[in-house]
């Protein structure tokens, strides 16, 4: 099945494509060919674009300009003026003439033979006929040459047409290159015969070939597509009146007077005004200008442009038209049209790459991607449409790519934002569906017995026999039943029903759920009451996260009960779940659709979904920080992304300062805390997060914190995001549980088994022996008594130790309460040393004091302290030699009462400083081989100065002496 889709995906999408792809072709096609007008507005602009190219210097006008009117009158002049221009020009050697002037009728016999005459001798004149509508003698409609007169036909070189074919826009275009009368009497352009007459081609060798028409060595390319018109007919419009329409784009030079610098007035050159040099060679002209004589057409360059198409530029002379065809056709700057075929595809492939396109711009910054792909693409067709023109002379078929671009383009976002919205439906469902985000199960599911009914739940928790969960349905001002328990519960409650049963008990309606135990405590005090075992029905208010009323619970026949704050609390929580949740899911049902919804569906969906979800969170956050064990959440990085109020307290940082900072910092200052100054905690660490995820193994370490210090047992373990070996590491879970109480039952049970191992069985092995040796063995006196000392004090010695040891263990498991009253130090030393200086006397050593006078009292037990200064002294006594000097200082220092005892005996070496405080510890020395001790007076001293909030220090120097220093703290004075 997961092979099938993204196939299907694929088709569908294909599919899309491709009738986009269709749908814009088509319609660019129909538009276009529709509105023809369209891509001959779009062709001049182009030529508009274009702007005017540098004219050819082999074309000259003689015009009958306005200045030439004013000099010899209104047009037509007598001939004989004509005449003496014409053999001015002629004398110059000109390629040839054209004159753009119609001769249809006779004027005087001289003139016209002189004209004649004229013409003959120039030997390259061509001269102009014109076709004409004309009704026949039926009345119909028809046309017809008109002719010059005879004489001058046939002195002419050549005759040609100069009827200008306009578009219905009145614009010239194109060159009609023949054109043919009713009966088929067909002439060629002026433009052509011209040419024809300039290179000396004769009039047989133009002639029609398919797609061109053949001038001598010239192949003139004619507009495709128009199909033939029979030149017997009838149509009057003088575009479709030829036999073939051998028609030819006009390449305009540019606006009306480009050929100003190759113009001259009739006047002037009559006038001689004009070198013969300007006419030698080249193609002239001759033809009105003049704006009375009319004879003007619009050209490319005029456009119809506002509200009311005003229009904008210049009519062209006809003569114009005439130089700009001759151009075209000298110049060979013929437009091509690309065939139809051509056309279709170019606008597939715009639809194409729009589409294509705008399935790239996605992600980051879309919709800017987006419009710079559209524009891109824009400019791109307009751009090549434009070197097409300009440069290869090719007419682009920028309307149908254009229009094709204008469908694609929005029914391309169109389908993404279908599918997008289908996709958001989608993605919408499935979190509707997942029901294990709601924050207990939904009633959609309850089911009698296997699934937990949120009602049943609470009817356990608080044994009531009915219970019943409601929705407040506003529509129908009631409630309606949502979950029960019992056969009691009735499936509406209306408003007035719920509002009595609140109002018994005011506060139950209100959100407190908290005062409710109260309540069931009074009406259990009440003896009336309290007989009958049964409360017959209440009910709570249960209120949404706007603290509106969204339901109730209905709680009925439960028996009195003692219920908690926080059991009433849960069955609120769970009834308050059950009816936020069921509103969501009701809405959700109904998720099998095939056209996407509407935005402001998906927007409140996924606000509930939102809420659903934040919900979830919040419970799980909550779950999070109730529990006891630090909790700390890393990504993969290390970086923290949770921490409970537990895991910050552990690591003595706030909050606020966990949450961001590395996970492995963190366990570092954790692992040197406790290596003190060993400095291998970062290879633990980077060690534990190999293990864990590497070895995806969950990594345990014990770990000691602060002083006094603190167990932790923190487990580090990788989260991932299946339940394979090989799924990848999204996190790491760092726990931190407190074992400290189990680490001291270790500790003492090690305590005790070094205790009855080492310490006790020796000297009861030590006593046991002697013992036999004395009850089966007759033993001499002296020896006897040996023994029986030696039993005596080996037994001293261990009633000693142990009760050393059970002092230890009360003092340290806390049982031994201190009995703590104001205490003068120095009456307390003097009553130590009472004891002591005897013992110090048989070794010859010197107690001295150094108390200093009217030191403060402090708070303390007293018995204690006299304890622990015992040990030190005695202490000091053991392990000096004979006659030396011990003293025992006590004076204030700061806050604190300093008591020192120094001695000068044999010191202890550094090395083993450290561990002269803990249990059973003596220093191996060969000086003290007879001294007796149980390694336990230190620690019990520790333990007393702890207990009263002190310290205890320690200097030695081998061989010089030690000096052990209590520091006690003073009570504060207060102001
Ligand atoms: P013990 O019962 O052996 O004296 P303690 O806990 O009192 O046990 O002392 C631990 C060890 O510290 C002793 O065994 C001894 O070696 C050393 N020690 C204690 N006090 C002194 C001292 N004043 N001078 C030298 N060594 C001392």
């Amino acid at each position: 099945m997961s092979d099938g889709l993204p196939k299907l995906g694929n088709a569908n999408r294909a599919a899309w494509i491709v009738a986009i792809v269709l749908i814009s072709t088509t319609l660019a096609m129909i538009v276009s060919w529709r509105a023809p007008g369209l891509n001959l507005y779009v062709r001049d602009r182009l030529m508009q674009a274009r702007g005017p190219i540098s004219p050819p210097d082999d074309i000259v006008i003689i015009a009958v300009d306005e200045a030439s009117i004013a000099r010899y009158g209104r047009f037509p002049w007598p001939r004989s003026l004509t005449t003496r221009a014409l053999d001015t020009i002629a004398s110059a050697q000109p390629k040839a003439i054209a004159i753009d002037i119609l001769y249809t009728e006779s004027t005087s016999e001289t003139e016209d033979a002189a004209l004649a005459d004229s013409i003959k001798r120039a030997g390259n004149a061509v001269v102009a006929a014109q076709l004409i509508e004309i009704a026949d003698e039926k009345g119909l409609p028809g046309t017809r040459w008109l002719h010059p007169i005879p004489q001058i036909e046939n002195a002419a070189a050549g005759v040609g047409h100069v009827n200008v074919s306009t578009e219905a826009d009145g614009t010239a275009r194109e060159l009609s290159l023949r054109k043919s009368d009713d009966q088929g009497k067909a002439l060629w352009s002026i433009a052509l015969e011209t040419i024809r007459a300039g290179e000396g081609i004769r009039g047989a060798s133009v002639r029609d070939v398919p797609g061109a028409v053949v001038l001598g060595s010239r192949m003139i390319p004619i507009m495709p597509d128009i199909p033939n018109v029979s030149f017997a007919s009838r149509d009057i419009n003088s575009r479709t009146d030829t036999s073939r329409p051998d028609r030819m784009t006009i390449d305009y030079v540019g606006p009306p007077g480009s050929f100003s610098h190759q113009t001259f007035g009739f006047a002037e050159v009559l006038d001689g005004g004009v070198t013969p040099q300007s006419f030698r060679g080249k193609y002239v002209l001759v033809g009105a200008t003049a704006a009375t004589l009319g004879d003007h057409v619009a050209s490319p360059f005029v456009h119809a442009e506002g509200a009311s198409g005003e229009q904008h530029g210049e009519l062209m002379p006809g003569v114009e038209v005439l130089a700009n065809s001759v151009n075209t056709i000298l110049r060979s700057r013929f437009y091509h049209e690309a065939p139809e075929w051509l056309v279709i595809l170019l606008a597939a492939l715009v639809a194409a790459a729009v589409v294509g396109l705008l399935a790239i711009a996605q992600g980051r910054f879309e919709t800017l991607k987006q419009l710079t792909v559209l524009f891109g693409l824009l400019a791109i067709i307009i751009g090549v449409s434009y070197l097409a023109f300009t440069r290869w002379l090719f007419s682009p078929p920028l309307v149908p790519a254009l229009l094709s671009f204008g469908v694609a383009a929005p029914l391309a976002l169109l389908r993404r934002s279908l599918l997008t919205s289908a996709d958001l439906d989608k993605r919408i469902a499935e979190l509707a569906a997942a029901n294990e985000l709601s924050f207990l199960s939904t009633p959609g599911q309850t089911g009698p017995d296997i699934n937990p009914n949120p009602a049943t739940l609470i009817a356990h928790l608080i044994a009531a026999k009915t219970i019943g969960i409601y929705l407040l349905d506003k529509k129908d001002r009631g409630y309606r039943l949502l979950a029960s328990h019992g056969a009691e519960a009735v499936p509406r409650l209306s408003e007035t029903e719920v509002e009595t049963a609140a109002s018994l008990r005011p506060s139950d309606s209100s959100s407190n759920e908290a005062e409710e135990p109260s309540i069931n405590r009074k009406r259990a005090s009440d003896p009336e009451r309290s007989r009958e075992s049964q409360i017959t029905s209440r009910c709570l208010v249960l209120r949404n996260n706007d603290n509106q009323p969204s339901g109730v619970l209905m709680i009925k026949d439960a028996p009195e009960f003692e219920a908690t704050v926080e059991t009433l609390r849960l069955c609120v929580e769970i009834s308050r779940s059950v009816v936020n949740n069921v509103d969501d899911q009701l809405r959700f049902r109904s998720i099998r659709w095939h056209l996407p919804r509407g935005v402001e569906w998906k927007a409140h969906a996924l606000g509930v979904l939102n809420r659903r979800l934040l919900s979830r969170a919040r419970f799980v956050d909550r779950a999070l920080r109730a529990v006891d064990d630090g909790l700390i959440i890393a990504d993969i990085g290390g970086r923290i992304a949770f921490a409970n109020p537990r895991a910050a307290e552990i690591l003595d940082i706030p909050q606020r300062a966990v949450v961001g900072s590395d996970l492995f910092h963190q366990l570092n200052n954790l692992q040197s805390q406790k290596g003190s100054a060993e400095r291998k905690g970062d290879h633990v660490a980077r060690e534990m997060l190999m293990r864990s995820v590497v070895g995806r193994a969950p990594v345990e370490r014990q770990i000691m914190v602060g002083n006094p210090p603190r167990y932790y047992t923190l487990r580090l373990s990788a989260v991932t995001s299946g339940h394979d070996e090989t799924a990848p590491v999204l996190g790491l879970v760092a726990a931190l549980s407190d074992v400290t109480q189990q680490h001291e039952l270790e500790q003492m049970k090690t305590d005790v088994m070094t205790l009855v191992s080492h310490e006790l069985l020796t000297p009861l092995t030590a006593i046991q022996g002697m013992s036999e040796v004395l009850s089966q063995f007759d033993v001499p006196d002296d020896r006897r008594r040996e023994m029986h000392l030696t039993i005596n004090d080996e037994a001293k010695r261990l009633a000693h130790m142990i009760s050393e040891y059970l002092d230890i263990t009360k003092l340290e498991s806390g049982t031994h309460g201190l009995r703590l009253a104001p205490l003068r130090m120095v009456p307390l030393i003097e009553r130590v040393l009472l004891l002591l200086e005897p013992l110090a006397a048989q070794r010859n050593i010197r107690i001295a004091r150094d108390l200093a006078p009217s030191l403060p009292p402090i708070m303390a037990d007293a018995d204690l302290i006299a304890q622990a200064l015992t040990n030190l002294v005695a202490n000091a006594i053991k392990y000096s030699p004979l006659d030396t000097e011990i003293v025992i200082r006590a004076h204030a220092a700061g806050n604190a009462l300093l008591v020192t005892v120094k001695d000068h005996g044999c010191g202890i070496p550094a090395n083993v400083l450290p561990h002269i405080f803990e249990k059973f510890y003596r220093v191996p020395r060969l000086e003290d081989a007879d001294v007796q001790g149980t390694g336990l007076g230190l620690t019990l001293v520790r333990e007393i100065v702890e207990l009263h909030g002190g310290h205890i220090t320690v200097e030695s120097e081998l061989g010089i002496g030690s000096s052990f220093s209590v520091s006690l703290p003073l009570p504060t004075t207060e102001a």
